[in-house]
């Protein structure tokens, strides 16, 4: 499974990236960089979460 992020949509509210900073890292470029598009197992809980938290729907999970 793959992180996919819409960045047309995104508004580097960095929601996300307190949910998964592993995942997620909003930079001093006020852009947002995904930092492991596949991470390890354990991780993918929070990926979930912040895919559910993201207000704008930006974040998806491809197969
Ligand atoms: S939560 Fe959504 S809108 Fe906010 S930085 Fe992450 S992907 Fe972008």
């Amino acid at each position: 499974m793959k992180i996919s992020v819409d960045y047309d949509l995104c508004e580097s509210n960095a929601l996300c990236m307190e949910i998964a900073p592993e995942v997620f890292e909003v930079r001093d470029d006020n852009f947002l960089y995904v930092l492991d598009e596949s991470p390890a197992q354990a991780v993918w809980p929070q990926v979930e979460d912040a895919l559910r938290a993201c207000p704008k729907g930006a974040i998806s999970i491809e197969d």
